[in-house]
This record gives C-alpha cells, structure tokens and sequence, in this order.
C-alpha cells in the first residue's frame, strides 16, 4: 500500500500543514482529512512525493472529526469542484464520514458555503455515513472506523487494500483500546500531542517494541523533541510504501 502524507502538524503549527494523508487506492486516491491550505499542502506534497495529488486527482474523502485543523480544507475543495462540476458535469466527490460529524457538518460549512440559502453540502460533496459496524468499500479499499477519545465525536480508520492495512488513528487521548484496534495494520499513523485532547508521546513508546516498529507519528507540535521517542516521525510531502 502506498500513502502521501500531506501534513504532520498540530492545530497550532506554523511550519508544518496539519494533519492529513492522500491512500493511493486500487480505484482512486482518497483524502484522510482536509486541513487549511489544503491546496498548498498538496501541490507541497506532490512534489516532494512525485506523486501528483491534487483536487483532479481525489475523487473519496475520509473525515475523522469537525476541528478545523481537520476540515477547513473543505470549503476551498468544495468551491473548487462545484465550479468544475458547472463547467465539465465531472461528479461531485464523495466525503465519508461518522454519523456525529455528517450530522453538524453543513451546520460548520454553511454560513460560507450556503450561497445565500440556495445551496446545500449536496451541491458540494455527495455525503457517505460510514456504516456503524460493516466495513465502507471506498476506491477499491475496504474502510473500517472506530471511535477513538477526544473532545468532540472523532473516528480512526483501518483501512485494507486486501493485502496489506493502514492504521490511521485520527484524533484521541490515550486509549489502550483504540490501539489494540489498530494494532492489527501492518502500518499505523498515530498522533501526538499533549494531554488531555490528545496521547502524550510516553504512553506510545510503552507499546510493545513489535508494534512500536509499525508506527509513524504525527500531529507532531513544532516544539516536539525528537529524541522523545524512537518512534518514526512522519515528514509533509513523504510517500510511504508498506
Ligand atoms: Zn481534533
């Protein structure tokens, strides 16, 4: 499997996008979260990868939860393909999501989006509720999710290509159970960060030294010292093959 990590930031950095990855899917490349300047970040990760990841090039959207370091990407991607959408009928593309965001979803996007109440998310994005317990077929990957701890309804994904599963864990605190649930992809994407919203580094680099060697961090603050951990840091831009 192969990914393009967009972004390793948390809410507050200034030299790094926020967190977000672009799956390269048997049927199509789908987005894992739209931070700000989702645009920059990935032309910046397009040329750093060599692989061309862009609005053109994503047809499925993975949300983990509503923090605007998580979504405010949304709005300029939504504009940009409703315009081509009017111009060329290319389809909308489809943001899956929990069934917590998708309900105050359009309630976040509207007051600038809503085109003085003549549009809705559908003009936008074709909405997909993730179903509660049986895995989403998403270009061509079989998607799982899993609610992890944070201050609002966030999910982590495991997502499988049939031979090989990313682990993605979105935005928790520390939980001991959402780690065994990831446990299981040959690769996961932890974030970190300070508690309470968010797992302090110390609880990751406890985990078994097996597991350990599967992770790549991110959601990384830009004071975040290096040599806290031995786990693999994740960079803006890298392409990763597992
Ligand atoms: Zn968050």
């Amino acid at each position: 499997m192969e990914l393009v990590v967009l972004g390793t930031g948390d809410a507050f950095s200034a030299t790094r996008f926020g967190s977000s990855a672009v799956v390269l899917g048997p049927e199509g490349h789908v987005l894992i979260d739209a931070p700000d300047a989702i645009m920059r970040a990935l032309a910046h990760a397009s040329l750093r990868s060599g692989v061309e990841v862009s609005p053109s090039t994503i047809d499925d959207i993975l949300l983990t939860h509503l923090h605007g370091d998580h979504v405010n990407g949304l709005e300029a991607f939504g504009f940009l393909r409703w315009l081509e959408w009017r111009r060329t009928g290319r389809p909308l593309p489809r943001l899956h999501t929990t069934t917590h965001a998708a309900d105050r979803l359009w309630a976040r996007l509207a007051p600038a989006m809503d085109q003085g109440g003549t549009a809705n998310l559908s003009d936008y994005f074709e909405l997909r509720v993730l179903p509660k317990s049986a895995p989403a077929s998403i270009a061509g990957l079989s998607v799982r999710h899993r609610m992890g701890r944070h201050t609002v309804p966030c999910c982590g994904f495991l997502i499988s290509d049939g031979h090989r599963t990313l682990g993605w864990s979105g935005d928790t605190t520390w939980d001991p159970g959402h780690v065994e649930w990831l446990s299981e992809a040959d690769f996961v994407v932890h974030e970190t960060s300070p508690a309470p919203a968010h797992t302090p580094v110390e609880y990751l680099n406890a985990l078994p030294a097996d597991l350990r060697a599967r992770m790549g961090l991110v959601h990384m603050s830009d004071d975040f010292d290096p040599s806290s951990t031995g786990i693999r840091l994740l960079a803006d831009g890298e392409l990763i093959r597992f």
